[in-house]
């Protein structure tokens, strides 16, 4: 069993719902150790678009890293999710963050995420339920590099 870090985004629909919609699926595929709180957040990037929730969860699996990337993106698409602009809004994102002690560098996978030192969005929640130091800094150091935390803010303490 690999102990690993998921993030989940969705600024479509009802976001809170299209969260607790995409934990359900996970949980048919995963075991769910633990969650998050919910954050607002701004968006990242240029596109005019909503605001996010976001939320990281922590899970574990016997499926390899590819098989679990195939999986989160199956229920995306399950989801309706359309892929449009690479920063554009969506019902659903599902992202890998960390997958054990691995390390993947392929075209389409990147594992520690390539993006998840730069995001408040995902490290405040992932914070959460992850207090141990990544990479040789606390959390609350990787965050205030960021330079974005003020982007991020409390929606729900329970989902
Ligand atoms: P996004 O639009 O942010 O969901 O990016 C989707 C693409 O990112 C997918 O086609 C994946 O192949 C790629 N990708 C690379 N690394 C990861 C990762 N750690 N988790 C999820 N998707 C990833």
């Amino acid at each position: 069993m690999t102990l690993t870090y998921l993030a989940l985004g969705s600024n479509l629909g009802v976001p809170i719902e299209n969260l607790r919609k995409s934990l359900k699926y996970l949980s048919q595929k995963m075991i769910i150790k633990d969650r998050s709180k919910i954050y607002e957040t701004k968006p990242y990037g240029e596109v005019e678009q909503n605001n996010f929730l976001n939320a990281v969860i922590s899970v574990e699996t016997d499926l390899t890293a590819q098989e679990l990337l195939n999986v989160l993106q199956a229920i995306e698409k399950k989801m309706g999710r359309v892929r449009t602009l690479h920063w554009g809004a969506r019902i659903i994102d599902l992202d890998i963050l960390l997958f054990g002690e691995e390390v993947v560098q392929s075209d389409h996978l990147q594992i520690p995420h390539a993006e998840l030192l730069k995001r408040a969005f995902v490290l405040i929640p992932l914070s959460d339920i992850h207090p141990q130091a990544l990479f040789g800094k606390e959390i609350s150091e990787w965050i205030s590099l960021t330079g974005n935390s003020d982007d991020v803010w409390l929606a729900e303490e329970s989902w």
